[in-house]
């Protein structure tokens, strides 16, 4: 597996840098949602059951979307560090097309599905 290009580099830390952006603004859109649902008089209990399962479809996507912000700012630590696009594991080369779908990806399509 070749090493990252420069170019592909800079491709990727724009990339991360865009995730993180987007990232961020889904945590922020979605935090009201979280907070407790409110009884009220006039609701049945049917809508009150429906509401907590919204939410606690919500607070699980929002588990994944911070977990996945984590990585990028990992990701982009070690774009610092220039460990970056190698495998946490194996340390080869990560693929390009593998970067280019999960730029915040630290292992190897090999090392990643041996860790599942
Ligand atoms: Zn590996």
């Amino acid at each position: 597996m070749p090493e990252l290009t420069h170019h592909q580099r800079s491709i990727l830390k724009a990339m991360l840098e865009q995730l993180e952006e987007e990232l961020k603004d889904l945590l922020s859109i979605t935090e009201a949602g979280t907070k407790p649902v409110k009884l009220k008089d006039n609701q049945g209990r049917l809508s009150r059951m429906d509401e907590l399962h919204n939410q606690s479809i919500l607070i699980a996507n929002r588990t994944v979307t911070s977990n996945r912000l984590k990585a990028v700012l990992q990701a982009k630590q070690r774009l610092e560090l220039d460990s970056y696009g190698f495998c946490a594991s194996c340390e080869e080369p990560i693929a390009f097309k593998r970067l280019e779908a999960y730029p915040e990806a630290s292992m190897c399509i090999k090392c990643q599905s041996e860790n599942e």
